[in-house]
Formats: structure tokens, sequence, C-alpha cells
């Protein structure tokens, strides 16, 4: 096979710098979850679960005056091309925290005192962009739960490849290139609920991909609710 890398505007798999891989959504696809949603974006697959508002049995963790989110992000073992030793891990403990605090802002808590949301996020392929792509299902996964939101929030990284702005990296993309900005948002205000930099950008460079990245977001959020609504129908 030849494969022919124009030198402008074409990146090493053919995308242009303001594209994205190819995804598709699909909710409720567990039937013991609450909600459910998975995702394939490039390389990634992505399973999303979420169980409640309910109570929970860890007593500490739930608040009298508002309801509580839960995030746990996992990579299987066989999702990575080296096997990945199961159980967390910093990394996995830090896009936990992230995940929950991007989702955190579009919920009505205040609706759920005392009581618990639980979700999973299990990367059973990994090919770049994870975190992003597990927000986003879970998110849908939210929402198919039924669980009231302000909005469905939605994530997707720009960054920087042999000195260019680039939408949605590739795994080699994130480990060859020199920036990677990953951001999640509440589409209907564009309200940022997580943001990270990972490389160095001028102050220019970086305006750049954020706005790159939260243009992928809205076309990412489309599908998303076409998701939900092929479920649902269109009261949603
Ligand atoms: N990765 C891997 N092994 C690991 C962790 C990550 O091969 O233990 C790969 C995986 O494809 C992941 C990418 O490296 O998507 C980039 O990881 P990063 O921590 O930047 O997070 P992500 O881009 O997935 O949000």
């Amino acid at each position: 096979m030849i494969i022919i890398v124009s030198n402008n505007n074409s990146r090493e798999d053919g995308r242009s710098f303001d594209e994205l891989r190819s995804f598709k959504i699909e909710s409720s696809v567990l039937k013991r979850a609450d909600g459910s949603a998975y995702l394939e974006m490039g390389g990634n697959k992505i399973l999303a679960a979420v169980y409640g508002p309910r109570e929970s049995f860890i007593k500490r963790l739930l608040k009298s005056n508002t309801g509580v989110i839960k995030c746990r992000y996992n990579m299987a073992p066989f999702s990575v091309d080296d096997r990945k030793r199961p159980g967390p891990d910093r990394r996995s403990t830090e896009i936990s925290k992230i995940t929950a605090e991007a989702l955190r802002p579009a919920l009505l808590l205040e609706n759920f005192p005392n009581s618990m949301i639980d979700i999973s996020i299990e990367v059973i392929e990994a090919e770049g962009g994870t975190r992003c792509a597990g927000i986003t299902a879970a998110a849908v996964a939210l929402a198919d739960a039924g669980i009231p939101m302000k909005d469905i929030v939605v994530a997707c990284a720009a960054g920087k490849v042999n000195d260019e702005i680039v939408l949605d990296l590739s795994e080699k993309e994130d480990k060859e290139g020199q920036a990677d900005v990953p951001i999640a948002i509440m589409p209907r205000t564009n309200e940022i609920t997580l943001l990270q930099s990972d490389g160095i950008l001028t102050e220019d460079e970086f305006r750049q991909a954020v706005d790159l990245a939260i243009k992928g977001c809205h076309e990412i959020s489309k599908i998303q609710k076409i998701a939900l609504k092929k479920r649902y129908g269109e009261s949603l």
C-alpha cells in the first residue's frame, strides 16, 4: 500500500489539521447499569456505565445538602501494546478525578442530597485521547440514566504536531507531538469544564488550540445527541 503524505494541510494518517478521527457513539448498551454508552474514536474503544443517583454504603462520602459523583477510569490490561498492569495507577487516578470535575458542573446535584452517582469508564482499546473520549461517553451514559443535567458535556483535544495546531491527536501524535490540550465544555454556553495543557505553546498557539478543540467538541456533541435521539426519539 502506498501512503501519500502531502506537506500541506495533511497529517500522517491523512487527516487535515482540523479533522476529527472517525467516531461513533451508541447509548444504552448495557442492561444492568442505569445508563451506558459505547464510543469508538479512531482506535479508541470505550464503555461508560452509570449507576444512580442512589444511596451508597460508603456513608462518609455522602453529603446531606447535595449529591456526589464518583468516577473510576480504568484501562484494560489488553487495551495497549504493552500489557498494562491491572489496577489503579497515578495516571488513572488523575483521569478519574478530572473526569468527575469535568462532568460535575452539568449535573444538578443539589436535587439529590444523600445520594451518589457512580460513573465507570472502561478503556477496552486505547489509541490517544482516551480521557476526552471517556468524558464524552460518560456524559451520554449520564443522559441515558435520565439524570437531570444543564447540558451534555463533551470533550476533545487539540495540540501541536510538526509545528502545526491540529485537532484530536492520535496516539502517535500524542507521543511524538509538541503539545496536547484536552478540553471539555458544556456546548450550549461554551463553558469550559476541563482544560489541561501538556507541552509548550505560545500564547497565540494556545488560543488556536483551545478554539480548535471547542470546534471539535461541537462536532462530537451533534453525534452524542443523535445517539440519544436514536434511543429516545425526538422527545429528548
Ligand atoms: N498509553 C499506553 N499505556 C499506558 C497509558 C497510555 O499505551 O499505560 C497510550 C494510550 O494509547 C493513551 C495514550 O498513550 O491513549 C496517551 O495517554 P495520555 O496519558 O496522554 O492520555 P490520553 O491521551 O489517553 O487522554
